[in-house]
């Protein structure tokens, strides 16, 4: 039996259902591993990632003394935007409409953002102007990119770089220290450190394979880096590496490449378990998959994925993984996969939601009052031209009043309402605010996530609540006019 009723599910660790899923249907369930199996820690993580970048800056000529510099591991949030050129970072909503700026530590004011963001400059906010804060990875990289922006600013530093030239510097410096083994040795010295262990994640692997689905990873983690990790997070403490988790999975892909791996025939290698060496492969006996052995592998694609697992269409398979874009656009839009999104910072979102009602109910209220005062405002303007062209009288000083007094009020009431919309926000988020919204609107990234994920969730070991047969219905979809005033 499996608590499958909602009503026992701490709201904050609910699968929520953007498109309807019977898991009736899916006869593979593959998993991402960096921020989805494995959970970093980031205050230990992304700090580390943070530092080792820094060095690598002063390598190439930053002064010595930004290696003093702290990171502030909740400065930033997922969805963001960075605008290379103008040293800016961006929140905008589903209409991308730049709702808060940043320039270094600085906000924008309303007509600083409007002029260079107004929605009649047709901006295209991708690469290679602007960059997208789309996975954890990236808030060490955004946070660094504003502090230079501001030191930049406020000294006479760096000069002769522009706002972009930074951000490369900064981009090509973050890429090394993931490829040069600067992060991933330190982690895989002392794990504990970093990652976070879930103790349901085995049982939750055993009951997916003991539903009779295939498992598998597809990470773009190299493998000595995966085998550390996977490793750890399944509960082997010992410093010498055995391979009991990999018993978990039916097929793991290690280096593949993401986004690449959805619509690319990238080299694949096979891990020989012995050795832990790379080895080129048959791929005619691969296919046949004639022992059950489970597999490791370093790149390939996903028609192999295909072939090994006896997959005939994407729809059979349900994909867990943090990175929207790489994870989860790429795999439904281009293969049709069924997707999975994690996002770790829902649950101190939900909850903090939870202990904002009182603040979001107000802000309701007052849009309703500014509402109704919008339409008096505008019903005495009317009286008033038409006093004047129908029937020719110049003054009424009743009506002169009465707009008076509702104009003013419709001025109060709008300040107010943007006072209270802004504490509610900064209630969730100091600097940014819900990670969701935007003033009212679903925020672009609760719009990807709306478009992309079928699921989504705080943390993959919230299946531990759900039978593997369940059915996930969608909730209804509203529009405007489904809503009652
Ligand atoms: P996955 O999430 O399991 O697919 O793995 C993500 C991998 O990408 C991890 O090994 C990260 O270290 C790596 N990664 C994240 N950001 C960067 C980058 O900027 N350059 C190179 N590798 C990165
Ligand atoms: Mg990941």
């Amino acid at each position: 039996m499996f608590p499958d009723d909602k009503v026992d599910i701490p709201f904050c660790e609910r699968i929520f259902c953007n498109r309807t899923l019977n898991m009736k249907s899916i006869k593979a369930v593959g998993f991402d591993m960096d921020y989805t199996l494995a959970l970093y820690k980031p205050e230990t993580f992304e700090k580390l990632a943070y530092e080792e970048t820094l060095k690598k800056l002063v390598d190439i000529g930053y002064s010595k003394e930004i290696l003093n510099w702290e990171f502030d591991h909740k400065y930033m949030i997922r969805g963001l935007v960075i605008d290379k050129i103008r040293g800016n970072v961006l929140k905008m909503d589903r209409h991308r409409y730049v709702k808060v700026a940043f320039h270094g530590f600085k906000e924008l004011n309303r007509e600083e953002r409007r002029k260079l963001y107004d929605v009649e400059n047709v901006i295209i906010y991708e690469e290679p102007n602007f960059a997208l804060i789309d996975t954890l990875f990236s808030l060490a990289e955004a946070f660094l990119f504003i502090q230079l922006v501001d030191y930049k600013d406020k000294t006479e530093k760096l000069l002769n770089k522009t706002y972009l030239e930074i951000y490369n510097d900064v981009r090509k410096c973050i890429d090394l220290c993931h490829r040069d083994g600067s992060i991933k040795y330190k982690v895989s010295e002392n794990p504990g450190k970093y990652i976070t262990k879930d103790k349901n994640l085995v049982s939750i692997l055993k009951d997916l394979k003991a539903s009779g689905r295939k498992i598998f990873i597809v990470t773009n983690s190299l493998w000595d880096y995966t085998n550390v990790v996977m490793n750890y997070i399944c509960g082997n403490s010992k410093k010498e590496l055995n391979f009991e988790w990999i018993s978990y999975f039916d097929l793991v892909i290690t280096g593949s490449q993401k986004p690449s791996f959805f619509n690319s025939k990238n080299q694949i290698y096979s891990v020989d378990l012995k050795t832990c060496y790379l080895k080129n492969i048959d791929l005619i006996n691969l296919s046949k998959n004639e022992n059950n052995e489970p597999k490791v592998f370093q790149g390939g694609h996903f028609k192999l994925l295909y072939d090994i697992l006896g997959i005939k269409v994407g729809s059979e398979i349900l994909y867990i993984g943090d990175h929207i874009y790489g994870d989860i656009l790429r795999s439904k839009k281009e293969i049709g996969w069924r997707t999975m999104l994690v996002i770790e910072e829902l649950e101190k979102e939900i909850s903090a939601i939870q202990n904002s009602k009182d603040q979001y109910t107000l802000c309701d209220s007052l849009n309703k009052k500014r509402v109704h005062l919008e339409n008096e405002f505008e019903r005495l303007q009317i009286a008033e031209h038409e006093n004047k062209i129908k029937k020719g009288i110049d003054k009424d000083e009743t009506l002169d009043k009465k707009i008076k007094k509702v104009g003013y009020d419709l001025l109060k009431i709008k300040e107010l309402e943007k006072k209270e919309i802004r504490t509610y926000h900064l209630g969730l988020h100091p600097i940014w605010g819900e990670l969701m919204k935007t003033g009212r609107q679903n925020s672009r990234f609760a719009a990807q996530v709306e478009t992309y994920a079928c699921l989504y969730t705080s943390k993959l070991t919230n299946l531990i609540h759900y039978g593997p047969h369940k059915n996930f219905r969608a909730v209804r979809d509203f529009m405007p006019h489904d809503l009652d005033d």
